[in-house]
């Protein structure tokens, strides 16, 4: 659709980055651009305003997860916790560590974060391999919240994240813009 192509026309490429081989896709410029920003939120706060689709919490996945999560949350007036790198959270938390291709990170989220039975939508710029949202998820269930669904703005469908995602990880999706 139009919004579609005119959120894909405004996401960069650079090649080779952050390593050889890579082709990083670079949302930046969609928050630069006062107009694409209201696009691209509104896009999202369409979805979950509907009464059947509007989240208890917002939780967003760093870095990039917080930048659109929280805009998210706060026009959807509901509140809005980060599942962060390890080491950055004050309070006692949770944590779950997953693998990348070259050894593995570790994410955390705080104990009171959500409580349980809450409804969360999970936030994040872009799917690859789909191992951080499904850390994130993993976070949230620890808690004992329901993951409503998994937003982000990307998806890289073949690197086979969604589908795994929605097939062994019972997560639905709404992604904006895929780049095969
Ligand atoms: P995954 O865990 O393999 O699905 O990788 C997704 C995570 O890595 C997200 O938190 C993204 O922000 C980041 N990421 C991976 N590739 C890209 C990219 O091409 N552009 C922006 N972020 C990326």
């Amino acid at each position: 659709s139009s919004v579609h192509d005119y959120l894909r026309e405004h996401i960069r490429t650079v090649p080779n980055w952050p390593a050889p081989g890579v082709q990083f896709r670079d949302i930046t410029p969609l928050l630069q651009d006062p107009k694409v920003f209201r696009v691209l939120i509104d896009a999202f706060v369409h979805r979950y305003m509907d009464k059947a689709m509007r989240p208890d919490v917002v939780a967003g996945l760093d870095a990039r997860g917080f930048i659109i999560g929280s805009v998210i949350a706060y026009e959807l007036g509901v509140g809005f916790v980060p599942i962060r790198k390890k080491g950055k959270l004050p309070f006692t938390t949770v944590e779950e560590t997953y693998e990348l291709e070259y050894g593995s990170a570790t994410v955390e989220l705080h104990t009171d974060a959500v409580r349980p039975g809450d409804k969360v939508l999970l936030i994040d710029d872009l799917i690859a391999t789909g191992g951080t949202m499904m850390a994130g998820k993993k976070l949230l269930e620890k808690l004992g919240a329901t993951v409503m669904e998994g937003a982000a703005i990307v998806d890289l469908p073949e690197l086979g994240g969604s589908t795994l995602l929605q097939t062994v990880g019972q997560l639905p999706l709404f992604t904006l813009v895929d780049f095969a």
